[in-house]
């Protein structure tokens, strides 16, 4: 079998489906079952669901699509289980089974085929739509856009202008192909991935990571012919496009050498970590993927488990942390950001309720099914201001994009930053750098 051929998990299976004991503990974990207390939008409503579709009483019909659409894909449920229902794993399942199914208007297929086919990979696609956004945001069209109402007349599109991000130049690509020495002794080589659209949106971010990591006496690579992790293919039920960028990310990492390969972003990490399972049908690549699933750390994982560098200088703010789906309920990974963040001196840290319910990034989900997405912030800025904190922190560029449009939207004017940018600005800081 080639790998193209490849077994893949194209619907979800009653091997995993039968994990589900029905015992509902997942269901206010769930931020959609929260928002409409309805069984069919709660895991266990949607369990049950697939479980008709996988037995034949249930078509993959409009309802079946709704209902899977609407999920979050937070694994917020997963957390909750207590019976190790890989919730995960149906939901991603039960999208590529509805993606091979439905049949999309000309619009939608022309915009995925863009979207999740060229653009995401193309250095000069991403340059030229950053720098399209650029103009749009710095030439004044935007505040022109905005006070005129002129956006109102793009119904949803209009609401999602507010989530767009802020183009940065320049782009994060100009480090490609480079290598960084560590500042002083060189005690790990690493290389960093920069991700697809983050390059030209968190370029700015992407630079900070690698100054701490040269701060923590890593030598820093960001290797040329990586690309896209496919994370957002993997979530639209994109299997197969996912799984040609996997096998071009561990032949261009893998026999690097490298200590760790490290990224930024959550969600990126829960699904560059998972390779292992992508790929574990292709006789080529299953053992690469898995070595290369077990080099992969998130940046907060790698800091926490190394002896940290604590020439760290005052950051005086009122800091609370929401947790980043893809790392707390994908790669369980909750203390490590915490740690790091009381490691910084004068950041008081307020820990707000339920930090480890979603944001309503998810992705593209914000984008996708906007109107429960916002409803999901809005709650969620209202526990961020009960907090009193002057710096919302978090682990993921998606989930900083939907924060800070519930500051613009809910909030009292609080800045939005990376557990990175905290801890940048606090080697930034000391006395003796
Ligand atoms: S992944 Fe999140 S939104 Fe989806 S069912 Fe689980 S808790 Fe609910
Ligand atoms: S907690 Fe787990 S076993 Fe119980 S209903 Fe939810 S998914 Fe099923």
């Amino acid at each position: 079998m080639g790998a193209s051929e490849a077994v893949l998990l194209e619907a979800p299976t009653m091997f995993d489906l039968d994990r589900c004991i029905h015992c509902g503990l997942c269901l206010n974990a769930c931020p959609t079952y929260r928002e409409l207390g309805l069984e069919m939008d709660s895991p266990r409503g949607r369990i049950y669901q697939m479980v008709r579709v996988a037995t034949g009483e249930m078509p993959v019909g409009p309802a079946y699509i709704e209902h899977v659409g609407l999920c979050l894909a937070c694994r917020a449920c997963e957390s909750a289980c207590p019976s190790g229902v890989q919730y995960g794993r149906l939901v991603e399942a039960a999208r590529t089974q509805i993606e091979q199914s439905v049949e999309r208007s000309w619009l939608s297929r022309l915009v995925r085929a863009v979207v999740f086919g060229p653009l995401l990979e193309s250095r000069s696609l991403l340059r030229l739509a950053a720098t399209l956004l650029f103009i749009y945001q710095k030439s004044g069209l935007r505040r022109l856009a905005r006070a005129s109402g002129v956006l109102k007349l793009f119904g949803k599109l209009g609401k999602l202008e507010r989530l767009a991000p802020a183009a940065e130049f320049p782009t994060f690509f100009r480090h490609y192909g480079r290598t960084y020495p560590a500042d002083g002794e060189c005690r790990y080589r690493v290389a960093l991935l920069g991700g697809c659209i983050a390059n030209v949106t968190f370029a700015r971010l992407h630079e900070a990571t690698v100054r701490v990591l040269r701060k923590n006496g890593c030598e820093v690579a960001i290797p040329d012919g990586q690309t896209c992790c496919g994370a957002l293919h993997v979530h639209a039920g994109l299997r197969r496009q996912a799984q040609r960028l996997a096998r071009r990310n561990i032949d261009t990492l893998l026999d690097g050498g490298y200590d760790a390969i490290i990224t930024n972003a959550a969600g990126c990490g829960s699904t560059l970590k998972e390779y292992g399972e992508l790929l574990a049908d292709d006789p080529q690549y299953a053992e690469r993927a898995a070595r290369f699933s077990r080099l992969v750390k998130d940046v907060n994982e790698f800091f926490a488990s190394i002896e940290l560098n604590r020439n760290l200088g005052p950051v005086p703010a009122v800091a609370t942390y929401q947790d980043s789906c893809h790392l707390t309920h994908g790669q369980k990974l909750r203390l490590p950001p915490r740690k790091l963040l009381a490691a910084v001196p004068e950041l008081k840290f307020k820990e707000m309720p339920s930090s480890e319910i979603c944001c309503g990034s998810a992705g593209v989900y914000n984008v996708v099914q906007n109107e429960m997405a916002m409803a999901v912030l809005e709650k969620k800025m209202r526990q961020v201001n009960g907090t009193g904190a002057d710096v919302i922190v978090t682990a993921n560029p998606g989930c900083m994009l939907q924060l800070r449009a519930g500051v613009e939207l809910h909030g009292r004017g609080q800045r939005v930053s990376h557990v990175i940018e905290v801890l940048d600005e606090a080697y930034g800081n000391h006395r003796g750098r």
